[in-house]
């Protein structure tokens, strides 16, 4: 199963798309955790990705698109993959298709997280990121047991810096303008699905099972 997470920054794909990598046995393949890790490891490509992420800019095609085609022709992605974050503007879309298609296949399903850009505001500044494992928390909605503290490997939990009130606005403009238009892309290609993402988490979990199927 191949699967594409589609929604504004924070609408919760990544919350869900976890969820949908351990159910159905595939990999989570996160663009914004691969750069992430990056920035924390100080390689090149982590330099480059910063003065992008920092800003609320796309880090560009060159520098994205490469690293997922190899990414999703490693062996635990033979059965299907979650992405999530990517594609992010219609030129990758193509190139994933391209790629897909040179070996035969296609994607199965673009799920729209659907979240209206007055209740982002909350979910960006209540996101809380662990700083091991990339584990992600909401202050009010999805707390951790302990304050700043992972449920899941006791490390610290941080404000990422572009989740900060003056990066956000920036990168809902960037989403309407680049990254929206996918929706029309994948509908046309008939693998569009949308889910109503302001519902609680497992009711929104739930209905992308109803989709996916058990
Ligand atoms: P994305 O990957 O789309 O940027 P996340 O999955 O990181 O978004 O979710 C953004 C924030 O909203 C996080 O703090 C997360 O805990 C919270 N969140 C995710 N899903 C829901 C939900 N259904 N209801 C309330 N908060 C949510
Ligand atoms: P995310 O964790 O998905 O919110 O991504 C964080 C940031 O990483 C984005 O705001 C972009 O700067 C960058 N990024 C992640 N995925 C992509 C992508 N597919 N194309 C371009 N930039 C990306």
């Amino acid at each position: 199963m191949k699967i594409i997470m589609l929604g504004a920054p924070g609408a919760g794909k990544g919350t869900q798309a976890k969820q949908i990598a351990e159910k159905y046995t595939i990999p989570h393949i996160s663009t914004g955790d691969i750069f992430r890790a990056n920035i924390k490891n100080n390689t090149e490509l982590g330099k480059k990705a910063k003065e992008y992420m920092d800003q609320g800019l796309l880090v560009p095609d060159e520098l994205t698109c490469d690293l997922v085609m190899d990414r999703i022709k490693e062996d635990d992605a033979k059965n299907g993959f979650v992405l999530d974050g990517f594609p992010r503007t219609i030129p990758q879309a193509e190139a994933l298709d391209k790629a897909l298609s040179a070996i035969g296949e296609s994607m199965d399903y673009a799920i729209d997280v659907d979240v209206p850009d007055e209740n982002i505001v909350n979910r960006m500044s209540g996101r809380r990121a662990c700083v091991e494992c990339g584990a992600t928390y909401h202050i009010v909605a999805i707390p951790p047991k302990q304050e700043g503290i992972c449920d899941k490997c006791g490390s610290k939990l941080i404000l990422r810096d572009d989740d900060k009130p003056e990066t956000v606005q920036k990168r809902l403009d960037v989403y309407h303008e680049q990254t929206q238009p996918l929706i029309d892309y994948y509908k046309k290609q008939g693998i569009l699905k949308s889910v109503d993402g302001t519902q609680d988490m497992e009711k929104v979990f739930a209905d992308i099972t109803d989709i996916l199927g058990a």
